[in-house]
């Protein structure tokens, strides 16, 4: 009996290989080293299984199968991916992406910063005051406190403000944000009391309003962010909802979610804005960071100076603070805001606003380029989506490199597992590339990606 293991190799030979030795640097020895095991015991299982046949060439198949396993490893990291799927805000690859000036500013605040430290005095600062100073200047509102995220901004706001009372909101805005974040959970966790009013489609003040009694904590209006209700629907506006709350010396917040500081008017989106909630004088109005804003993550709550202050002292705005890289990023973009140039610096607002003709014009660029592969390229009119649950059913018009005569699943499987991933969507069997939510840098690096996607089809195949 001919022994079925010996011919693997020993797991310094694997390592000796130039192909495997390469791999140092990016992936530590002793993960590679983790790598070459996991390979080496499959191929002992299957010459254990297979007995008798001698594995044909045992080094070069663990060399192969360890370049894809660190390669899969690889992975799994967190990875700077391009995204070509037309959603400009994915929540999938993590929504909005930071302009350059946040990165940079991102990047210094790594090291140590003075975070809680007032370099003018010499004395401790307030963590986040002078991104509050710019929101403050930027929106007009009196007061503004940053956490963690917006769903952390409506617990502390809920909490702070009602515990252990009712708050009342329309049947209608009772919402499911997404990422198993539901209101009337929400409520709960906060120690506040629901007191829905209304029907899905329809409620008005006077619901609001035969609702309210002793027990009564504050009122709560919700953007419906991620769908909307048409046909027989009526709500009350949130300057309404205000001079009901003010009659009945209750505050009114406003969970606006996606936090549009310029409006998108201009370019025929429909989103409100922060102007328009605060110009109403509700309370508390609060929205994300990462959505219109085109920042990183973080809860933003401005409003009333009493309120703010009542909600900073909370514990649970400790729990929720944010933390220095985010304000970095953050400060930067709001300062982008006050540029008055956002639409240009702001990646998430340029995709908007990229008329469809560049789009279009990128498109031919790559299909110009990619001509000699053999592919059966066009470019393709199609509609981009804001995404990140702001303007649920508002498309834009955009154009996409469409690939046909492959085979979708494997092209698509192939360019999101390459060595820059990349991001497309499937349609009736072809492959679009919508180029509104890729950075123009990113073209090039989107070219040579599908030429390295057509030379060597799989990377990762076990
Ligand atoms: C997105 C959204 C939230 C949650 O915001 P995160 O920053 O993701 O926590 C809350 N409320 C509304 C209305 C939203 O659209």
């Amino acid at each position: 009996m001919p022994n079925p293991l010996r011919n693997l190799p020993a797991v310094n030979a694997v390592l000796d290989h130039p192909d495997v030795k390469s791999l140092f640097g990016d992936v530590s020895r002793a993960q590679v080293t983790g790598c070459v095991r996991t390979v080496l015991n499959r191929l002992r299982d299957q010459a254990q299984k297979a007995s008798g046949d001698k594995p044909a060439n045992a080094l070069e198949s663990a060399v192969v199968q360890t370049v894809q396993a660190v390669h899969r490893l690889k992975l799994q990291r967190l990875n700077g991916v391009v995204n070509a799927t037309g959603i400009v805000l994915h929540t999938n690859l993590g929504r909005a992406i930071l302009s350059d000036s946040a990165i940079m500013r991102l990047v210094l605040a790594t090291r140590a910063t003075n975070v809680e430290l007032d370099l003018q005095s010499g004395r401790r600062s307030r963590r986040g005051a002078h991104a509050e100073e710019l929101l403050r200047e930027l929106t007009g509102a009196s007061s503004a406190l940053i956490v963690n995220n917006c769903a952390a901004a409506t617990m502390l706001a809920l909490q702070g403000v009602a515990v252990g009372r009712e708050v009342i909101i329309s049947r209608g805005q009772l919402v499911e944000i997404g990422g198993g974040f539901r209101l009337p959970e929400v409520f709960e966790a906060a120690g506040v009391i629901l007191r829905e009013v209304g029907t899905a489609n329809r409620t008005r003040v006077e619901d609001y309003e035969r609702a309210i009694s002793d027990n009564t904590g504050a009122i709560l209006r919700v953007h419906r962010s991620n769908f909307r209700v048409s046909g027989f629907v009526a709500e009350p506006t949130a300057a309404e909802l205000v001079t009901l709350a003010r009659k009945h010396d209750l505050p009114m917040i406003d969970d606006l979610g996606s936090g549009c500081l310029t409006s998108l008017a201009p370019l025929g989106l429909d989103e409100p804005d922060v102007a328009g909630s605060l110009k109403s004088k509700a309370d508390l109005v609060l929205f994300s960071g990462d959505k219109l804003l085109g920042g990183p993550q973080a809860g933003i709550l401005i409003g009333q100076a009493a309120w703010i202050e009542r909600l900073r002292k909370h514990p649970m705005a400790r729990a929720i603070r944010v933390c220095k890289l985010t304000l970095a990023a953050l400060e930067a973009t709001l300062e982008e805001h006050l540029s008055g140039d956002a639409f240009e610096t702001i990646p998430v607002l340029s995709m908007l606003s990229m008329p469809a003709e560049a789009v279009r014009g990128r498109c031919e660029y790559v299909v110009g380029a990619l001509s000699d592969l053999g592919l059966d390229l066009s470019v393709v009119a199609c509609e981009s989506e804001v995404g990140g649950g702001s303007l649920a059913d508002q498309r834009i018009a955009s154009f996409a490199v469409r690939i046909s005569g492959v085979q979708p699943d494997k092209f698509v499987k192939s360019l999101r597992t390459g060595e820059v991933v990349i991001l497309g969507r499937i349609e009736d069997g072809a492959v679009l590339l919508d180029l509104r939510s890729v950075r123009p840098h990113d073209d090039t690096i989107l070219v040579e990606e599908i030429q390295r996607a057509v030379r060597e089809p799989r990377r990762t195949d076990e």
